[in-house]
């Protein structure tokens, strides 16, 4: 049975090997061939990443963003995001062009840097900032579930998209100012299973930081849960 699991699997990377041959994948940012061992970046991309190292920082950045909201055990973002740089096509690409595979590989990469500094430790439940039933059904994805599933394939931690429900469809909040953002997302989030969460560290899930305010909305939908802890996560925080 293990000789035929190791044949299949074999013949599994051959066939990766020669679809790849006529196929060729891409870097996301630059557009260069990726080789055999590369994933969604080609290997410079991925050097000069504009990471945050925030994870390293106590009262980082991202931490400070939530003070006064609500309480928080840890937060980071992975990368920084301005507006015009070459590392956005990741966001668009994963958010508008159906690439769900980026969110599970960069979900990958920001688990296995973080994984070493004890980020991950006591966190039991992964929890992406869900979107609206239908804004899902017409993406065929939530790009944050994606991001936390490819967290939860290094991390073991189990991925909980059920729980909590968003019931407004909210506009985009892009061209809002800030007051415009925290009144565009109040109560759009609701708790369907309380004990889910209860006496749980929760970690938030995120695509990109801006103002904070989905994220504070949905920690605010689990205000009234027993023993909750949360932090947070985003693959990005956007800068100007
Ligand atoms: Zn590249």
């Amino acid at each position: 049975m293990a000789l035929i699991y190791k044949m299949w699997k074999l013949c599994k990377l051959g066939l990766l090997s020669l679809v790849r041959l006529f196929i060729p994948r891409h870097c996301v940012v630059c557009g260069a061939c990726l080789c055999e061992e590369e994933e969604v970046l080609c290997l410079r991309c991925n050097m000069g990443m504009p990471r945050t190292n925030y994870h390293l920082w106590k009262d980082n950045p991202v931490e400070r963003a939530f003070w006064g909201k609500f309480p928080l055990g840890r937060a980071t973002s992975y990368f920084f995001y301005q507006k015009g740089n070459e590392y956005c096509h990741i966001l668009h690409q994963l958010k508008y062009e159906g690439r769900k595979d980026i969110g599970v590989a960069m979900g990958r990469m920001v688990a296995a840097d973080l994984l070493r500094t004890g980020f991950f430790e006591g966190v039991d439940v992964l929890l992406p900032v869900p979107l609206h039933p239908s804004k899902k059904r017409r993406r065929g994805y939530n790009q944050s579930e994606c991001i936390a599933s490819g967290i939860s394939v290094l991390t073991e931690i189990p991925v909980d998209s059920v729980s909590v429900v968003r019931i407004k469809n909210t506009e985009s909040q892009t061209r809002k100012s800030a007051f415009q953002r925290w009144d565009n997302v109040k109560d759009i989030f609701a708790l369907r299973d309380s004990s889910a969460f209860q006496n749980r560290h929760v970690l938030i899930i995120d695509d990109v930081l801006t103002t904070g305010a989905t994220i504070t909305a949905l920690a605010d939908a689990l205000e009234n849960v027993e023993g909750l802890r949360v932090s947070v996560l985003t693959l990005a925080m956007a800068t100007s």
